[in-house]
């Protein structure tokens, strides 16, 4: 494999510099390779802050994403786990759209009757606010035990809750006298720089209780690279993983993989798993090697083209601000924070429209755009509607036609 990539910026002494990157997915020995850099990205995203000031001058790390050419990881080598402070008043919650609440659903009900969860003990680890937890505690009557620092009870309101504990700390290996039939974790392997490490962990902490299955759930990399969705990168996002990585580091950890898929318009990777017999014999993958080759053959093309891209994206934006049209985001998470702070966009953009009315009035970290409810639009009447996720598309149609808005609408992937 070829290992020179065109790099961004020129004054990172590139070799000297990699020498030192062993994979923390494979462990492979000087492996990663820098291809995509961002500088002065805010250090967390989906943090509330209620001034533009606060907004503005909020903490900053660097994107450095490496390669690993032996099993196709993506990772911030330049990530600061000393950065991050997970706390309760990060909004990540997507349960505030239908859309996102019937996948979850449906989801849960595929779990149940797939791994016969009824009556069962269920653990999530990075259980957020609780709501996935909960929805497999309340249709299985299982008994749930969920882990998360940023976990806050008051908005739980369930009568499953009272056979599910929350515990507010990371899950870690002084938890392994805690068994389960069931251990999910969903959007969180990617926030965990070590995952090697963090695997391993997992299959020591299940031991000899081999009937314990896994469930894991991620950002695919392959659609983001497809798709030169920058917007999907962040500095909270560490670890990016493809199918042949995740496997790779499932089997490499002691599991046998029994599923592997892709799920919300392939933006989610999930994978099934439990613990094999022997932790010292690695099963076989379902994965064809072929697809190392292809991950590497996109993380190339995402390389050499996406600068042209954010010129794209900034011309765009910026002629349509000096016609004196109003654009407005639409969608208040991670992705427009990546989206505006990679291209430098912030007078050009003003308001970040956002359903989750925990999010009304509070600010954009990096660029300082406020956050507004849909209801805003009213009097604000925008020209233009930026979508940051294409699923929602059907629903904020819906939502500005009952405002009698009819603004032009722009999916963020359309872009050419
Ligand atoms: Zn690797």
């Amino acid at each position: 494999m070829k290992s020179d990539f065109h790099l961004r910026t020129t004054e990172t002494p590139l070799r000297e510099f990699l020498k030192e990157h062993t994979c923390p997915n494979c462990g492979a020995l000087k492996s990663m390779n820098v291809f995509y850099e961002v500088e002065n990205i805010p250090v967390h995203s989906v943090k509330l802050v209620h001034s533009h000031i606060e907004a503005i001058g909020f903490p900053k790390g660097n994107m450095q994403l490496g390669f690993c050419s032996s099993c196709g990881f993506i990772s911030n080598i330049a990530f600061d786990s000393m950065k991050i402070n997970y706390s309760s008043d990060c909004e990540e919650t997507q349960g505030f759209s239908s859309t996102f609440n019937t996948f979850h659903r449906n989801l849960a009900q595929k779990l149940i009757g797939k791994y016969d969860l009824f009556n069962k003990d269920i653990i999530e680890i990075g259980c957020g606010k609780g709501e996935f937890l909960t929805m497999l505690c309340e249709l299985g009557n299982n008994r749930g035990i969920g882990f998360d620092p940023a976990y806050v009870s008051m908005r739980n309101n369930s009568q499953a809750k009272e056979r599910i504990k929350f515990i507010e700390e990371f899950y870690s290996e002084k938890y392994s006298n805690l068994k389960a039939d069931f251990i999910c974790c969903k959007m969180t392997l990617e926030h965990i720089p070590n995952t090697l490490e963090f695997i391993s962990m997992l299959r020591r902490s299940i031991g000899d209780n081999l009937k314990t299955t896994v469930f894991f759930q991620i950002p695919d990399i392959t659609r983001i690279l497809k798709d030169f969705a920058f917007w999907d990168i962040y500095y909270e996002h560490c670890s990016y993983f493809c199918p042949v990585s995740l496997e790779k580091l499932f089997l490499q950890a002691g599991f046998e993989v029994l599923d592997l898929y892709n799920v919300y318009d392939d933006q989610y990777l999930i994978i099934e798993a439990k613990a094999s017999k022997e932790t010292s014999s690695i099963s076989s993958p379902l994965q064809p090697v072929d697809d190392l080759n292809e991950i590497y053959r996109l993380v190339s093309a995402f390389s050499e083209n996406i600068n042209k891209r954010f010129n794209s994206w900034r011309e765009d934006i910026r002629r349509n601000y000096r016609d004196g049209k109003k654009i407005v985001i639409w969608g208040g998470g991670s992705k427009a924070v990546s989206f505006l702070t990679t291209l430098g966009i912030t007078e050009e953009i003003e308001y970040v429209v956002d359903i989750n009315p925990h999010k009304n009035g509070t600010f954009i970290v990096g660029t300082g755009q406020k956050v507004v409810l849909p209801d805003f639009l009213k009097d604000y009447r925008p020209d233009i509607v930026l979508i940051m996720n294409p699923v929602y598309l059907d629903e904020i149609r819906t939502i500005l036609f009952e405002l009698a808005l009819e603004p032009k609408l722009l999916p963020i992937e359309t872009n050419d």
